[in-house]
């Protein structure tokens, strides 16, 4: 273990965040990292417990507890506390295929898990997986690592997410010869196109990509499986074909007016200013813009807080964001104990950015929109919400948030964001390759398992768990790559 004593020693500490009213004049990241020695020493606090909850991945109560990649963390965070980084790399990097994104975007429920949190603050596990992986980019530790020998076997990916790329990285790496297929211009799923750029700069996805092409991997953009590329050309020119093609179609929100202008989804509203942001700094502006505009969220989540950073970062007159469900405690509730995930109120930046700006939380709870009302243009200027409450359905027994009598208020609203969640695959791909869905439209396996009712045909992120997170669609593809090894192999070494 570090040091002993390092977690009574030393308080945490994390890297300092650019102020918000500073940060929101760019679209750059804003968490800065630790000098070296800080980093080691925030390291020290780790106790390697006998049972390190961090990286256990398991479920408890329904939810993930500890982190869902296993990663070994009290071994790398001793060997950061001791300064051995090219080993905390290797460690690392064992169980993890892009800590980058992980270190930069994960809602680490290693911290949450971590015995520390019990009556105290978690070791910043997070950073110091930053802290690692950043060093080994910087130091030349990360190089191409081609196949030595190629099985003569071919696999396709179909979608370039987190899932697609570490099953495709893993794939090479075991040395048959992989094609990544994305219907956008870019690569890199919804890291490229969902989560904003001060959360994740474009520039780790492409160093990470770049990498990949090294390593023998072909990219194809522009091609979208099912409409342009026919499924048929892919399982007749491939041994196996992997399909990552994430849960893309939005949660709509039925309410009269909803034909109104100046209603987008979430991602389109994201995709639209990366895109921008990254061909031409915005100066094409070809993007939802939000400039001068009263701005609605419809959506209190991770999606909803971008969409506030994002509509602040372009300038919004005002920014509102609705939530159906009450708000969650500030501290765990007792039927929430550690190391359960903790269903308590998080402050996101785009919150913090919110606050900052306007003075106030932007969140208004347990409210809904009823009507979109349009002006003579037929664009969106207002919305009408209601108060809800929670009631017990009679017949299914459940929980429902309900309308309460006489709360109808009106808002101002010129640009209206829907970030209500997604609802798993899209059916154009489904039916082209002719895998069956299960209830919630996502891709049907066995429990545990990669391969799909079609000979050949596997599925791995969130097309198969549903909306998800990075950390387990880099789980899905590592998992998905040793399904597809072993079914080409007869057995796998991944
Ligand atoms: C706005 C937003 C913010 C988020 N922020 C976070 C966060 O901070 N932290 C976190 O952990 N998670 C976050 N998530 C969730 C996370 O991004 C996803 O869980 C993860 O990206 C899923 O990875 P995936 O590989 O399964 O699919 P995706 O990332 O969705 O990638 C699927 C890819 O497949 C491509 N594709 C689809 N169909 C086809 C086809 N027919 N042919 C070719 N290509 C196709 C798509 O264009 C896309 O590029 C966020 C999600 C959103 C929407
Ligand atoms: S991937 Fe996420 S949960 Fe796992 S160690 Fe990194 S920050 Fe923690």
């Amino acid at each position: 273990m570090g040091k002993p004593t390092g977690f009574m020693e030393y308080q945490r500490k994390t890297g300092n965040t650019v102020a918000p009213l500073e940060r929101i004049k760019n679209f750059k990241e804003f968490h800065l990292q630790l000098p070296k020695k800080e980093q080691q020493m925030q390291a020290a606090r780790c106790m390697a417990c006998g049972v390190p909850f961090c990286q256990a991945g398991t479920m408890i109560a329904g939810m993930a507890s500890g982190c869902p990649l296993q990663n070994l963390v009290p071994e790398w965070n001793d060997l950061v506390y001791l300064g051995n980084y090219e080993q905390a790399y290797r460690r690392l990097t064992k169980t993890n295929c892009f800590p980058e994104f992980t270190s930069r975007v994960c809602p680490a429920l290693c911290e949450a898990a971590c015995t520390c949190n019990v009556n105290g603050d978690p070791v910043c596990t997070k950073e110091n997986e930053r802290a690692i992986i950043e060093n080994a980019w910087a130091t030349g530790l990360i190089t191409p690592q081609p196949p030595k020998v190629r099985t003569g076997k071919r696999v396709a990916v179909v979608g370039s997410g987190p899932s697609g790329l570490a099953a495709a990285m893993q794939l090479n790496r075991r040395g048959h010869s992989v094609t990544v297929f994305e219907r956008r211009d870019r690569v890199g799923g919804l890291l490229r196109y969902g989560i904003p750029n001060m959360k994740l700069d474009k520039s780790v996805i492409d160093r990470r990509v770049d990498l990949m092409k090294a390593e023998g991997i072909e990219f194809v953009t522009n091609a979208d499986i099912g409409k342009d590329v026919k499924a048929d050309k892919l399982l007749k020119e491939f041994d196996r074909v992997l399909l990552c093609c994430g849960a893309a179609n939005p949660r709509d929100i039925k309410a009269e007016g909803r034909d109104a202008k100046g209603i987008y989804f979430a991602v389109d509203f994201l995709t639209s200013v990366t895109k921008s942001l990254l061909d031409s700094n915005f100066e094409d502006h070809a993007y939802i813009d939000a400039k001068g505009k009263h701005v609605v969220v419809i959506g209190g989540g991770d999606t909803g807080n971008d969409c506030v950073g994002t509509s602040i970062r372009l300038g919004a007159k005002s920014v509102t964001q609705l939530e159906m469900m009450p708000k969650a405690p500030d501290q765990r509730a007792e039927n929430n104990p550690w190391p359960e995930w903790p269903k308590i109120c998080k402050t996101d930046y785009g919150q913090e950015e919110a606050i900052a700006v306007f003075g106030h939380d932007p969140r208004i709870y347990q409210t809904t929109v009823t009507e979109f009302i349009k002006n003579k243009k037929g664009e969106v200027c207002q919305i009408k919400t209601v108060k809800l409450t929670p009631k017990k359905d009679e017949k299914s027994g459940r929980m429902m948030m309900v309308p309460v009598e006489g709360t109808e208020e009106i808002l101002p609203a010129d640009l209206v964001l829907i970030a209500a969640g997604f609802l798993g695959s899209q059916k154009y791909v489904t039916d082209a390759f002719k895998v069956e869905v299960n209830q919630r439209t996502n891709v049907k396996t066995d429990d545990g398992k990669y391969q799909t009712t079609k000979e050949n045909v596997f599925t791995a992120g969130d097309m198969h768990r549903g909306q998800s997170l990075v950390v387990w669609a880099i789980r899905e593809g590592r998992e998905a790559a040793k399904a597809v090894d072993e079914s080409l192999m007869g057995y796998t070494n991944l």
